[in-house]
């Protein structure tokens, strides 16, 4: 062996490096020859592992054998083109290239200094992507994790914006503090609640406001809201209006409520997590009206634009409430060239971070606008089709319009109680993902259960979408409860 003092031998990770592509690229190539959805069972993959750690270094080719022999059934597989379940977050391979790289590097980008590069690639990223969704020069980005943390640092801004000292002083104790809400549909992300929570907003601090027929939020609604809560001495401070919501991708009106937001003086945050990459297609401008009055947009690459997990990508007018509500200096991370450049850790709660611009920068490189917009509007076309077949299918219904790429939908052979046709379609939905075959999820839109198929992978052919539904037609037929 290899003294024990240094890192593995330079041509060692040259060879065992090719050896892994070549496994990636073999995996990807053949993807659809597994199932989409992993089959074990719970503790199945834990019991594969050995209880403890390997006393002394193991060769690097056989850790690398052992990603079939022990993980591969336990994966389900994203990357899988029968993957139609949630929203399918893709990996494209120059995605694949970037995160390697990133680890090369592993630069920590919480100063300008701890690698100006970083920084700077960022900034220059949240530009392009800024102008590929049609977003003025006004609105300022920074790369998060997730959606849920980008919205997370919405909310956090639209309370700093209150100066309430909660800062310094906090909320718990304070008799001197308004009950603060938060507005947001019923079909709003979970993740708006979280938010609350984490900021001591609280979920009774979050009002979800009704929808219409089209699960859209109703804005007279949210006016109504507002007011009865001033009446109690409630303090209104945010509205999340959801441009592609979860369920069934339906789409608030973000220009009626912006005027809401206005007029009551509300930070407006759009969660536009899934469907916010559409606005690059130039059919699909309409999707930003009122955008601009918005204080804060959340748009997630790693949903719908091939971008290995994860990056979120959050834009604000006002960076420096962001700044205000989080920027805390210590001394060991003050650095000369403080008032010349931006350091990253001042926009958020984590210090350390992940070079994950060079993702974007592969991406959007490689495809170009026009073929990232392309793909997305390929995908949009094969869900009209597809929403075309459940329509014209005599004892299959359609449960939500479909303005993207997601359909609802659910079997309906007549002559069924509801509480009847919800076993039906969940039991499908169980014959369905046991078929090894796609994999789909499903939702429950009032009180009905509902199947829900979504396309956005960037392996999506016409072909996988027409194997899918002939599959679930032809098992809806042989359906035994
Ligand atoms: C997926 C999704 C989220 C959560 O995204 P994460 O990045 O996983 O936190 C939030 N909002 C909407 C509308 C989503 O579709």
């Amino acid at each position: 062996m290899e003294n024990n003092y240094t890192d593995m031998p330079i041509e060692k990770f040259r060879e065992s490096g090719r050896n892994l592509v070549d496994w990636i690229a073999d995996y990807i190539k053949e993807i659809e020859k597994y199932p989409p959805l992993s089959q074990v069972k719970p503790g199945e993959i834990l019991s594969r592992i050995p209880d403890q750690p390997p006393q002394t270094g193991e060769d690097i080719e056989k850790i690398i054998s052992s990603i079939d022999r022990i993980l591969i059934d336990g994966i389900t597989h994203w990357n899988h083109p029968g993957f139609m379940a949630y929203f399918n977050s893709t990996s494209s391979l120059p995605g694949i290239l970037a995160e390697l790289l990133s680890a090369a590097f592993n630069a920590n980008g919480m100063l300008w200094k701890t690698s100006p590069a970083f920084t700077e690639l960022e900034k220059a990223m949240m530009n392009w992507f800024r102008q590929m969704v049609g977003l003025p020069e006004n609105y300022w980005g920074i790369i998060y994790d997730t959606a849920s943390i980008s919205s997370m640092h919405a909310i956090a801004s639209a309370r700093e914006q209150l100066n309430l000292n909660i800062r310094e002083k906090g909320m718990s104790g304070r008799t001197d503090l308004p009950k603060l809400r938060l507005y947001c549909s019923e079909h709003a992300h979970s993740s708006i609640e979280k938010g609350a929570i984490t900021l001591g907003i609280g979920l009774d601090g979050v009002r979800k406001i009704p929808v219409n027929n089209n699960f859209e939020l109703i804005p007279e609604k949210l006016e109504e809201a507002i007011k009865e809560d001033l009446s109690k001495n409630i303090k209104p401070f945010c509205v999340v209006a959801t441009v592609g919501t979860t369920s069934t991708t339906s789409i608030d009106p973000v220009r009626m409520i912006s005027e809401i937001c206005k007029k009551y003086n509300l930070w407006l945050h759009i969660d536009a997590a899934y469907a916010g990459v559409t606005a690059m297609i130039p059919e699909f401008k309409w999707i930003t009206d009122g955008w601009n009055d918005a204080d804060s947009i959340v748009i997630n690459p790693h949903k719908w634009m091939f971008t290995p997990m994860d990056l979120s990508i959050y834009f604000t007018r006002k960076p420096e409430v962001l700044k205000r509500a989080f920027s805390l200096v210590p001394e060991y991370l003050k650095t000369q060239v403080d008032d010349e450049v931006e350091n990253l850790m001042d926009y958020g709660i984590q210090l350390g971070r992940r070079f994950r611009s060079l993702k974007l920068w592969f991406i959007i490189r490689y495809f170009g606008v026009d073929g990232l917009a392309e793909r997305i509007k390929h995908h949009i076309e094969l869900a009209q089709e597809f929403a075309n077949w459940v329509d014209e299918e005599k004892f299959f219904e359609r449960m939500a319009p479909v303005p993207f790429s997601t359909v609802c939908f659910r079997y309906n052979p007549g002559n069924k109680s509801e509480e009847e046709l919800n076993k039906l379609n969940e039991k499908l939905l169980e014959d369905i993902n046991a078929s090894g075959k796609i994999f789909l999820s499903h939702t429950k839109l009032n009180g009905k259960f509902t199947l829900r198929l979504t396309i956005g992978s960037i392996r999506h052919e016409r072909r996988h979408i027409l194997e899918a539904w002939e599959l679930i037609k032809s098992l809806a037929e042989k359906i035994v409860l």
